[in-house]
């Protein structure tokens, strides 16, 4: 089973995958956590070489090639070899965050970068993404808040993350069953509940 968390900056991705994550292990499943942009040892160099030239240093092209490049590796290295053992798959990021970032986000158009990631990773798609919708303005504070304050993209406009939001809300809507929407400023606890009762519904079909 593979599940994707995805959302804008401050939606609390990496907190209910490990909840998500830490539930599952206690009715004895093997879980994989992982990351994008990230997750292999390949991966994370493309990771801190983005995030260590934000601000108009890397072209939005090259970004997207990297993300998906980063992201070819996370799949062919990490996830389809845990899926192959049996395990339970949650990735902090996929796709959709590429759509959303670097198509909305960055103008490269929705349908090419949903192309170019598709390609590179020969189409290996989540059984489920939990999409944490986020008011841009309550993810803002959450990042300036927490450890992601020298976060590359703090300094881009609100208008860069709610293009972003649309574009995250688009793609669920086009594909409703494979989707969770929750609004992210929920309690943590209702969030989790919500999530694991979800993905049960997937283990027992
Ligand atoms: O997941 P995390 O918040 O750690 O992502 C690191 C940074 O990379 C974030 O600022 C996120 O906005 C950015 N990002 C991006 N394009 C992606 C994925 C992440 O710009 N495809």
């Amino acid at each position: 089973l593979f599940i994707a968390f995805e959302g804008g900056d401050g939606a609390g991705k990496s907190t209910q995958a490990a909840r998500l994550a830490a539930a599952l292990e206690s009715q004895g499943h093997t879980v994989l956590r992982t990351r994008e942009p990230g997750g292999t040892p390949i991966g994370e160099k493309l990771r801190s070489l983005v995030l260590d030239h934000g601000n108009g240093e890397i072209d939005a092209h090259t970004e997207a090639l990297i993300f998906a490049a980063s992201r070819a590796a996370h799949a062919a290295q990490v996830i389809r070899p845990a899926l192959g053992r049996g395990e339970i798959v949650l990735t902090d990021r996929y796709i959709d965050s590429s759509v959303a970032y670097q198509g909305a986000g960055r103008n490269l158009g929705q349908d090419n970068v949903q192309s170019l990631n598709q390609w590179a990773t020969s189409g290996l798609q989540p059984h489920l993404t939990v999409l944490l919708d986020v008011d841009p303005r309550l993810g803002r504070e959450r990042r300036t808040a927490g450890q992601a304050a020298e976060d590359r993209l703090e300094s881009e406009a609100d208008e860069f993350h709610t293009r972003i939001r649309g574009a995250f809300l688009d793609l669920a809507a086009g594909r409703p069953e494979s989707y969770l929407v929750l609004p992210a400023q929920l309690p943590a606890d209702d969030l989790a509940a919500r999530i694991l009762a979800r993905v049960e519904t997937l283990l027992d079909a």
